[in-house]
């Protein structure tokens, strides 16, 4: 379906946005893997993995996103590297968890700047030429948390609640050019993202961590299950075929019924 597309995947080396390189791989698309990977090795090798099983063209660039100059400089070299890009993938993101008068203002800066900012940037970068070409496909990698709020993640939900904001806007600015700009917005899905912030959440409300998984975390998510990695992959796949082209400016949520209470 995105044969011969080029996709840019933020944040491509673990969790969702792996599996969605992964996926958009499958159905055809070179991929710019984007990491903040200290290790381009390990890049390297996912990336050569990806080629060979595949049959597509990788390359990999990293990034640190919460600064604007490198956002800026990852969408140019990804054109450079592949060409102009197809499917952008606002993926990278980071979580803190701490009550808001103990919240680190250094740490809401960098979640701010990664998660909402970030998007911003490579979105302005990539925008123009999708709109010239008359097909695009921006897919943010939101949260529920871009609907609904939990307590101790001031940063967290601020920015994604942001980040479906700026999916709305160039919703609307890309709409007549054939460019769809839409939020995934996953519940919790078990990631190091998550496998991260379980000991956090212990401590902040004083719990075990058993209790997190079971009373904190999957407590509003009515199936009792975590999403999955393929299943968030599946809808941005989705999202790019000709089935999903009146599809935009959309939050739709991957959260087992979380956000219908
Ligand atoms: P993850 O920790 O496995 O992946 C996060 C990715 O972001 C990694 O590739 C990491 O290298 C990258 N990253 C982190 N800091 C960076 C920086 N400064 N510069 C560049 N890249 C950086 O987590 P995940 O769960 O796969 O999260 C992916 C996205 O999904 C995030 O935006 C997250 O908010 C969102 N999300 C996750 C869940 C969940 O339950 N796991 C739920 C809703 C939304």
């Amino acid at each position: 379906m995105v044969n011969g597309k080029i996709a840019l995947v933020t944040g491509a080396t673990s969790g969702i946005g792996l599996a969605i390189a992964q996926r958009l791989a499958a159905e055809g698309a070179d991929i710019v893997m984007h990491g903040r990977s200290a290790d381009p090795l390990a890049m390297r090798d996912l990336c050569r993995g990806l080629s060979a099983r595949e049959g597509i063209t990788c390359a990999y660039i990293a990034a640190d996103l919460s600064i604007p100059e490198e956002a800026d400089r990852l969408a140019r070299e990804a054109a450079t590297a592949l060409g102009p890009i197809d499917i952008l993938v606002n993926n990278a993101g980071m979580q803190h968890v701490a009550p808001l008068e103990a919240f680190p203002p250094e740490k809401w800066d960098q979640i701010i700047s990664l998660n909402l900012s970030a998007a911003f940037h490579l979105t302005r970068v990539v925008f123009a030429g999708m709109k010239a070409r008359q097909w695009g496909r921006i897919i943010n990698i939101a949260s529920a948390h871009s609907l609904v709020a939990s307590p101790y993640k001031s940063a967290y939900v601020a920015s994604k609640h942001g980040l479906l904001g700026l999916t709305k806007v160039a919703a609307l600015e890309g709409a007549e050019a054939g460019v769809t700009v839409n939020a995934i917005c996953p519940g919790y899905v078990l990631t190091p993202l998550v496998q991260k912030q379980i000991p956090d959440t212990a401590k902040a409300r004083g719990i075990t961590e058993a209790q997190v998984v079971r009373d904190v975390l999957l407590a509003a998510q009515p199936t009792k299950k975590f999403a999955t990695v393929e299943e968030v992959a599946a809808l941005t796949a989705f999202l790019c075929t000709p089935g999903a082209q009146s599809i935009t400016g959309a939050a739709l949520p991957v959260d087992g019924g979380w956000t219908a209470h």
